[in-house]
């Protein structure tokens, strides 16, 4: 099959109203080309210094979402032109992104990366650290971060039940967190959570946002 044959299928197979963000690391800007020729045009990144050369070299109409660990020192080098960061992990991290935001008079958009997995290499907030986090307003003195939503990745097993009870505990915190802070924020309505593997079971779950890269572009190697 062929990357544009695959953007096809997936689109059929997903419901609209759930974005698809294809995830393109390590595969280079030819693969992307073909996907962006079939219609795609969100991609997601995971390290900065990939990121960057394929943003300049590709069509300025393209979505650039960064998926991966973000550090701070890097955060001015995608300021100007990221549409959308899914691992905001920290308070740190929002501090800088809404400093590098603003001195690019923007207001990046941003999900809060909750941590639902079992294993520790999996980053994101604690839930009950994001819930004081939110709680105690903080979020609210970063005007040049706009919340957008939240995103989690489950635990790597064939232990299906167990991949949907993080995606469902990561949809209950969105609603509680939507329900008490959000109410009036209409921009507040993502969920990212499904990759390659799991999505179906995500999207079953409530997802907004799937990030695919493997369905897409096949293995990285
Ligand atoms: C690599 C990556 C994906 C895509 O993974 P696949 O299993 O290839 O679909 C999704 N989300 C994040 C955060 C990633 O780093």
């Amino acid at each position: 099959m062929t990357i544009a044959s695959r953007v096809n299928a997936l689109r059929n197979s997903i419901p609209t109203g759930v974005k698809v963000v294809a995830v393109s690391k390590f595969h280079p800007v030819e693969d992307i080309m073909q996907a962006y020729e079939a219609g795609q045009r969100i991609f997601g990144e995971n390290r900065v210094q990939e990121l960057l050369p394929k943003q300049e070299e590709l069509p300025a109409d393209i979505e650039w979402h960064f998926v991966g660990q973000l550090q701070r020192n890097k955060v001015r080098q995608i300021a100007p032109f990221i549409s959308l960061i899914h691992s905001v992990s920290s308070e740190r991290l929002m501090r800088e992104i809404d400093k590098q935001a603003a001195a690019n008079n923007r207001v990046i958009s941003c999900l809060l990366q909750v941590h639902i997995a079992e294993e520790e290499s999996k980053s994101g907030f604690h839930p009950d650290e994001c819930r004081k986090f939110l709680a105690e307003g903080r979020w609210r003195n970063y005007p040049n971060v706009q919340l957008v939503g939240v995103m989690g990745m489950a635990t790597f097993t064939e232990d299906r039940e167990k991949v949907r009870a993080e995606f469902r505990q990561l949809k209950s915190l969105f609603d509680e967190w939507k329900a008490n802070y959000f109410q009036d924020a209409p921009a507040f309505k993502e969920v990212s959570m499904g990759m390659s593997d799991d999505h179906p079971i995500a999207i079953e779950e409530g997802s907004t946002m799937v990030r695919l890269g493997t369905v897409l572009f096949g293995s990285r190697g």
